[in-house]
């Protein structure tokens, strides 16, 4: 069985770098950039969706999002900001590792509000 792919860069690092990390998150730049400094924050353990997360990562989760966003809106000149989680294929999860988009935002970027 072929390993998930976010599972193997936790394991041997992450080429874009890292954007912050905690015990049990870390967040990196998406290799597909949807607007500037679009980034995904990650539970270092595997769990597929949200709903497999135990709650009492809870803390930790918002502590990335939060320190992760702050980061990405002051590098890119963001005054607001997206926080997307896709949870199964047919809500558009197509990496089946969980993970929550950041998405900087700035006037005028033209981007839809939905991811
Ligand atoms: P989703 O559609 O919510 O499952 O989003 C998966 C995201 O993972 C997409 O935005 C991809 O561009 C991103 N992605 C896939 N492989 C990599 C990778 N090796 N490094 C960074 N981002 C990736
Ligand atoms: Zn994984």
């Amino acid at each position: 069985m072929s390993e998930c792919i976010f599972c193997k860069l936790v394991k041997q690092g992450f080429e874009g770098g890292v954007i912050y990390e905690n015990d049990n998150f870390v967040s990196f730049p998406d290799i597909n950039q949807k607007v500037d400094g679009h980034s995904l924050v990650i539970p270092k353990k595997h769990f597929d969706t949200t709903l497999d997360m135990p709650s009492t990562l809870g803390v930790e989760l918002l502590d990335c999002i939060k320190n992760t966003t702050l980061k990405l809106m002051k590098d890119n000149d963001a005054q607001g900001f997206n926080v997307v989680n896709n949870n199964f294929g047919v809500a558009g999860q197509v990496v089946d590792h969980v993970h929550f988009h950041i998405l900087p935002r700035k006037k005028g970027d033209s981007r839809p509000i939905c991811y």
